[in-house]
This record gives structure tokens, C-alpha cells and sequence, in this order.
């Protein structure tokens, strides 16, 4: 199996995840509630999705 012949430095480490970076979440507002939710999920506070309900765990939730 082929190896690396050096350890290679901290700063060339570094310096490739220097592109490595958190980025701001994108967040728009659901259509059915008006809450603030991240695009491209389905809405946390009422579970609803491009209108069309997906989320069962709200309702499994209240049930218990
Ligand atoms: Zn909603």
C-alpha cells in the first residue's frame, strides 16, 4: 500500500482548511404559519412542507 514519505507541516494542514468554513443557514418563512424555517426542510413548528403536511412527530408528541 503506497504511504506518504513525510509527515507533512501544521500550516499545510491548515492552510487546506483554511477553505473549510461554516456557512449562514438559508431561512425563509412557511407559507401555512409564517414562522421562520430553513429552506428546503419542513416547517418545525407546523410540520408542514410546500403545502403538503410530512411531519408526524408533532403529532406523536401531543399524543403521549
Ligand atoms: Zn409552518
Amino acid at each position: 500500500m503506497a504511504l506518504p514519505t513525510r509527515q507533512h507541516s501544521h500550516a499545510r494542514t491548515n492552510s487546506r482548511r483554511s477553505h473549510w468554513k461554516a456557512r449562514r443557514l438559508s431561512l425563509g418563512t412557511c407559507p401555512q404559519c409564517e414562522a421562520t424555517t430553513q429552506s428546503h426542510n419542513a416547517c418545525p413548528k407546523c410540520g408542514y412542507y410546500r403545502g403538503v403536511k410530512v411531519d408526524h412527530t408533532i403529532k406523536e408528541k401531543s399524543e403521549k
